[in-house]
């Protein structure tokens, strides 16, 4: 048979189409659907990826591609058919789509393996040989020793360090023909100076071993070749997830095949790394982890890694649903409600969702966990589309923390000012420091005020470029956007009127800190935000001495909302509840209610039972009920039924298309026109909103407008936005960005 003489590739910049290429004879055999290839691109090179492979092409003036680059295809079929879905139904270029598909330290190739020299015996040297060195050169004859008794070559920096011996010493013996020295490629290990202890199965409750059997039973469904639906597993907080994950990890691994493992970005803390490494100690080399604090060289070398096939679990944050491994069995996703799963630059997709597509393609299972599922998987699973498991009791029948709500109208009636922290919190966390246990306290607003008023003339401190308050950050003295990052001095005198009458008001966490190390004097506090973590390893740092017991007092934002496990904390106060409840999203009420019920979970997960003190102005709104009673089921019929009476997903799809520019007319004019475009491309069957100014008109020195468009046929609906927006040129200075499931509102 003739191999195919032509191949179609897609350049990676964004031309928006492909192009065909002939092979030349000498590399026939060497590409393949999926390879990188250099090719000719105008009077450039160009690289690529081989999407087909063609006995004929028709386009005119086909030249030969230049190289091949690499010895296998970078991506799999599966992949690149993954890639086509995302294109289409996030309505994204798919050179775009490719950014995601292959990191770029990949794609551009620039960055290599680690060379490193390794050192090892020439000749059997005898005793004799040794001893008369020794007279002359004691510590030439010390290494030589060491060096005898290799067996294999060593790195030679290892060497040195365990005999505490110097290069000087090493580049002797070398050039007495006693040791040989060789330059090789090595894996960069940004764990290899941690040491994982090797743990074994725990022992499951009946609730948590129904649910593996659930999960075993989707793989030998597999195995007949017959496909399985997604399972969503409903655990409470504490209910041991982690634990049927492992073990679910371990009958893929039996049956050949490998598995992925996504947990949002501020759960792969070290807890959970040493966990999933602990227990696969004995393959640990076969353990992957992808981050967003890898160099550049390391996750070359994870992509390698996997892509070779040597790593068999890959675990990591939203960008590991692409991750290259082979023979596919098991793709898991934890806390799958959390919206850090959904990228919010192109190609805006959702790994979730990603996730269960690539399952589909690659026919394998799909795990999707939480303790609050969002409402479309939820949904999902009530109408026979996934399969639900379900754990209703945590691990060793430890109780569910008891919430208690403090309102605080009551205290304000009290002629109190604002309640940073109430009467009842006090009292409480004054009792777990009389008793050495711990308190977190929840807040999900960074920095000391939240704005600058004036009150002469009423006139607030905004970014210049955004239209939000400055917030105030004590510690580094300055007002700061947190969009966009501008930082200002802290003015004297208001800018506006002239008056030295300034006030701050509201409050974030660096405020919390400074109130609870003031009423508690003799208190450890301690904060955790995204200020004052911004070293790599003051994460690590507290976590570690929190769990050693050296804070008594932990405050942060959502990063310490999150899958931690800390036994001796009996204490959350969540000192504002309302702050998300407010924003104009449909989704605030589900947000609220995952929250309140992710943190309180950090309570109680030890011998003591946890108690959770809610702070809220407003007692009485349902996400905040159902959450004090641990009340999914009621809490999803009420949200379900709102989203159905409003057309909201999960019954419609929403897009999201923007137009912003720093013309506030030009924003607003091309807005208007892709609003008149699109309602004689869509017909009646899909729901059009008018170009409004979006909720944070300014953003970045850019004006925002709005469009908002829900419908059932997704697919159908992203294709015609997509032919829309084709055929209508925009002015240069007017960026439109469409998101297809949107998670971001403002
Ligand atoms: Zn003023
Ligand atoms: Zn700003």
């Amino acid at each position: 048979m003739m191999k195919p003489r032509y191949i179609r590739v897609i350049i990676d910049r964004a031309i928006h189409r492909e192009l065909d290429y002939s092979v030349p004879e000498t590399l026939l055999e060497r590409v393949s659907v999926g390879s990188r290839v250099r090719v000719p691109f105008r009077d450039k090179s160009a690289l690529a990826t081989v999407v087909a492979t063609l006995e004929q092409s028709e386009a005119e003036g086909i030249r030969p591609i230049e190289a091949v680059v690499g010895d296998t295809p970078a991506l799999s079929e599966q992949l690149l058919e993954l890639g086509n879905w995302m294109s289409t139904y996030y309505c994204c270029p798919i050179e775009t789509v490719m950014r995601s598909l292959l990191p770029q330290v990949i794609r551009r190739g620039e960055i290599g393996w680690k060379k490193q020299l390794f050192v090892q015996p020439v000749r059997k040297v005898d005793n004799d040989e040794v001893e008369k060195l020794r007279r002359r050169a004691p510590r030439q004859a010390e290494l030589l020793e060491a060096i005898t008794q290799l067996t294999r070559p060593v790195p030679a920096a290892q060497l040195l360090r365990t005999t505490a011996l110097d290069n000087q010493t090493l580049r002797a013996l070398v050039k007495r023909g006693l040791a040989q020295l060789s330059e090789d490629a090595v894996e960069r290990d940004p764990h290899a100076d941690e040491q994982f202890i090797a743990t074994t199965n725990l022992e499951l409750n009946a609730e948590q071993a129904l649910a593996l059997k659930q999960l075993t039973d989707a793989l030998d469904a597999l195995e007949r070749a017959e496909s399985a639906r997604p399972i969503l597993l409903h655990g409470v907080t504490g209910s041991g997830k982690t634990e049927i994950y492992l073990q679910a990890i371990h009958a893929t691994l039996a049956r050949g095949r490998s598995a992925i493992v996504l947990v949002p970005e501020i759960s792969l803390t070290p807890q959970t790394v040493e966990r999933f490494k602990g227990r696969f100690a004995e393959v640990q080399d076969a353990v992957a982890v992808l981050h967003s604090h890898l160099s550049q060289g390391e996750r070359h070398d994870e992509w390698h890694k996997i892509h070779s096939g040597r790593a068999r679990i890959v675990i990591g944050a939203r960008s590991a649903v692409f991750a290259p491994l082979r023979n596919l069995g098991l793709i898991i996703i934890d806390e799958e409600h959390e919206s850090t799963y959904k990228q919010e630059e192109a190609p805006r997709y959702h790994a979730r969702d990603v996730a269960v597509v690539r399952a589909k393609i690659e026919k394998c299972a799909a795990v999707l966990g939480s303790a609050t599922p969002s409402l479309e998987s939820y949904y999902n699973a009530t109408i026979g589309k996934y399969q639900l498991a379900t754990l209703t009791q945590r691990v060793d029948e430890r109780q569910m923390p008891r919430m208690r709500i403090v309102d605080l109208r009551q205290e304000r009636r009290k002629g109190k000012a604002i309640a940073i922290l109430s009467d009842k919190l006090r009292g409480a966390i004054a009792d777990r420091l009389e008793k050495r246990e711990q308190s977190i306290l929840f807040l999900n607003r960074r920095g000391f005020s939240t704005s600058l008023l004036c009150s002469n003339c009423g006139e607030a401190r905004d970014c210049p470029n955004c239209s939000v308050a400055l917030t105030f950050h004590r510690h580094v003295a300055r007002l700061s956007c947190h969009l966009c990052g501008h930082t200002s001095t802290v003015p004297k005198k208001c800018p506006a009127c002239g008056k030295d009458a300034l006030i701050y008001s509201g409050f974030g966490t660096e405020k919390v800190e400074s109130t609870a190390a003031q009423i508690f004097p003799k208190a450890a506090v301690r904060r955790m935000d995204a200020d004052s973590m911004t070293r790599k390893e003051a994460y690590r740092e507290t976590l570690r001495s929190f769990r050693a017991g050296k804070i008594d007092i932990l405050v942060g934002t959502q990063m310490i909302a999150k899958g931690l496990h800390f036994p001796n904390v009996t204490l959350v106060g969540i000192i504002n509840a309302d702050l998300a409840l407010h924003l104009p999203d449909f989704r605030a009420g589900e947000r609220t209610f995952q929250l309140l019920t992710q943190v309180a979970g950090r309570a109680g997960r030890g011998e003591t039972p946890g108690e959770v003190f809610v702070q809220t102005y407003t007692p009485f709104s349902p996400s905040i009920q159902f959450a004090r009673h641990h009340d999914f089921a009621g809490y999803f019929q009420q949200e379900l039924e709102f989203r159905e009476r409003c057309d909201f997903p999960p019954f419609k799809h929403a897009i999201l298309i923007t137009a912003r520019s720093a013309h506030e007319e030009r924003a607003k004019f091309s807005a208007e026109t892709l609003v008149r475009r699109l309602k004689e491309a869509l017909g009646t069957e899909f729901i059009l909103s008018e170009a409004t100014p979006a909720p944070l008109e300014k953003m970045q020195g850019q004006f925002r407008f709005h469009i908002l468009l829900r419908g059932e046929a997704i697919m159908r609906l992203s294709r015609l936005v997509r032919e829309t927006l084709d055929k209508l040129p925009f002015p240069e200075d007017v960026t439109v960005t469409v998101d297809v499931d949107p998670y971001q509102l403002l």
